[in-house]
Order: structure tokens, then sequence, then C-alpha cells
């Protein structure tokens, strides 16, 4: 069965670097999407042995599941905070497990006063401010309503925005800081939180009073300011079911897509789309292969290039240039880890880091050390 091994020690050392850079202000993670795809929980737990106290979640029955593994793994500190939604019904559970809803709207205000009304109790919540995403957030023209309702029951603990191009060479980054810094000057005494991964390579300006990394702690680029600063965390690795030479003139996969120009060896592995090894990765037919090469995977160290189209279950790969005595049944081909760089992987299928990760299949076994 296919397997994602995940390395502890470099999810630690990527957030104490990202901690590094982040000057008087605390570091939190994103632990959303089950962790990036390799377990929220056991992500949370190790971060929290780091020192991460804040931790970010899109859902609230996310919030709930980590809340209980938080508090059973004794780390019944951590702040966890609901990125997305909050409706009147989901105030209870979420005063139950402890958790802090990010309000990105007047609706979400209300839903969330009354909420807090109907249990009579006071709990903090995070805003959010719109700065030129244009994705989630209260803008300009609601404050004047959100004052009034920090007059009564709202009790804020920090406001947020999020950053669209941090990663990229662009000057919106640069707008939506100043956009922000506006906005936030009307919570003169709250804390304020902006940079994700990549807005935490953009300098302590960017930094504030949290930041809220999530791709660069499980060791995807950031941006070019991160490049070589940082660990990779996840291994995918796949056994070899079957070694077979194929001859010149033959075709390998569905639709014949690799025409053999040459005498081949093929590993056939046990690793396909079903598990989250996407499809635009295949060596030959599909779209973007007329552009650019499909993906490389990694068998003892040699590079081996996907040959024709990944299927549901099965991945070949092109072994012809390694050498014969090092691939035979039960040989594990590494698809992204520390020798086949996860972004180069996205790459090759014209996706990110993130999409690999948050795919990843059920039946891949994640493995702890
Ligand atoms: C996902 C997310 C993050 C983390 O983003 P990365 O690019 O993975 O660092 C931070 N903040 C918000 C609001 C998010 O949705």
């Amino acid at each position: 069965m296919p397997r994602v091994a995940i390395d502890i020690e470099a999810l630690k050392a990527n957030w104490r670097t990202l901690d590094a850079l982040n000057g008087k202000g605390r570091t939190g993670a994103a632990v959303k999407a089950n962790g990036y795809g390799l377990g929220a929980t056991r992500v949370a737990v190790a971060l929290f042995k780091a020192g991460c106290r804040d931790f970010f979640v899109a859902w609230m029955e996310e919030g709930v599941a980590l809340r209980q593994g938080l508090d059973e793994a004794g780390c019944g500190e951590a702040r966890i905070y609901v990125l997305q939604g909050m409706e009147l019904a989901a105030v209870p559970a979420c005063l139950e497990a402890r958790l802090t809803p990010v309000l990105s709207s007047l609706a979400d205000i209300a839903a969330w006063g009354e909420g807090l009304e109907r249990a009579d109790c006071r709990a903090p919540a995070v805003l959010q401010l719109e700065t030129g995403m244009n994705r989630l957030g209260l803008d300009a023209d609601d404050l004047p309503i959100v004052a009034a309702a920090m007059e009564g029951s709202l009790d804020v603990c920090l406001v947020m925005s999020h950053l669209a191009s941090a990663d990229e060479e662009t000057t919106q980054s640069e707008r939506q800081h100043a956009q922000f810094l506006r906005l936030a000057a009307e919570f003169p005494k709250v804390d304020r939180s902006l940079a994700n991964s990549a807005g935490c390579f953009l300098g302590p300006d960017y930094a504030f009073d949290l930041t809220r990394p999530g791709i660069a702690l499980y060791g995807g680029r950031a941006g070019a300011a991160s490049e070589g600063k940082l660990k990779p965390v996840a291994t995918l690795t796949a056994a070899v079911l079957q070694v077979r030479t194929a001859k010149a003139g033959e075709a390998a996969g569905y639709g014949g897509a690799a025409r053999l120009s040459r005498d081949t060896r093929i590993a056939t592995v046990g690793l396909g789309y079903a598990d989250g090894y996407l499809r635009a990765d295949s060596g030959a037919g599909v779209p973007l292969r007329d552009k650019s090469p499909g993906a490389e995977a990694c068998i003892a160290g040699h590079r081996v290039p996907v040959l024709g189209r990944v299927s549901m279950d099965l991945t070949l790969l092109d072994v012809t240039d390694m050498p014969e005595d090092l691939v035979e049944p039960g040989t594990r081909a590494e698809f992204f880890g520390p020798n086949i760089a996860i972004d180069d992987v996205a790459a090759a299928a014209g996706t990110i880091s993130y999409e690999l990760l948050t795919a990843l299949g059920k039946r891949v076994e994640r493995v702890w050390p």
C-alpha cells in the first residue's frame, strides 16, 4: 500500500524557522483540511510541543475534532480558530469545544452575538477584514456596525486579513498591508495577524502579533525567499509490483499514450490517482505534456520518469537507465520527499504542493515516527 511518512522533527524545525522570522510576534499554524492531509491532531500536538499555541482550521467540525485530540494529548491551552462560517446553531458546539470563531461578515457577527446571548456567556472572537482578495471579510463600510457590537457583547481578541499574492512578485501584498493598517487602526488595542507562509518571508513588517503559516510547515515552497530554508516533511512512497521489459515500438499504459522508442524496462508501482497522485503528472497522454515533461520518482537514489498515463491504482516508471539489480517487486519508489521536491511534482501537474498534500487519499497510510 502507498504510504506517506511524516518527519516530525522537520515539521518542528520548519515551525521554528518561521518563528525566528517573526520578531516578537507569535507563530501559529494552519492545520485545516486535516493538517494539509497529514493528520491535524498529530501535526498540532507536535507543534504544540515546539511551542505553538494558535491553530487554524476551516470548519467548526474540524475544530471540535482537533480540540478533542489536543485535550487527550494534554494540550488544553491550545487556541483553536475556525476560519469560516458562523451560524447560530453552531454557537453551542463552538463554546463547548472552546473554539474561537473568525467572523467575516455582519451576519457572522449577528449569529455569534445572538448565540452568546442565548448561552448567556461571553467568549472572544476574531474579525476578518477584507483587504483586496475579495474572498471573505468585513469591509470598511461594515466597521461602524462592528464598533456598535463591540460596545455590547462582542469581544474581539484579534483582527486578521489574508494575503492573496505573498508568494509572487507583485505589489498586491504592499497594498493589502497598507489597507490592513488602515482598517486595523479602528481596533487600536486588539492583536493583529496578516501573514500566511509566504507572508512570513516578506519581512518583519508583515508579522504583526501572530502569523498563520500552513504550507511552509509541511515543507512546501512559500515564495522565492523560502527557497532552501524549509525541510521536506512528507515522503510519499509506494512499492513496485512488477518489472517488465517492453520492446521498441510497443506502447504502455492507457491509450497507449507512451510510445516506446527503445526497449524499455518498466516498473509498475502501486500508486494512482485514487491515492491523490495526480493524473496530470502522467508522462504522456494528458494536456500539459505538449509543454513540459511529466513527474519523476526516485528509486534507490535514481530519478526515473513517469511513463504514460497514471491510472487509478497504478503508475508506470521508466527504469531503463537505472541499474537492473536495484529495482524488483517490493522495492519502494519515492514520489515526493527528500529526493523529489513536492513543488516539482506539483509543477509538472500544473498545480501547487497544497493540492498534492490535501489530495492524498484515504488508503495512503500516514506513518508517524
Ligand atoms: C490556509 C490559510 C492560511 C495558511 O496559508 P499557507 O499559504 O498555507 O501558509 C492562513 N490564513 C488563512 C486565512 C488561510 O485560509
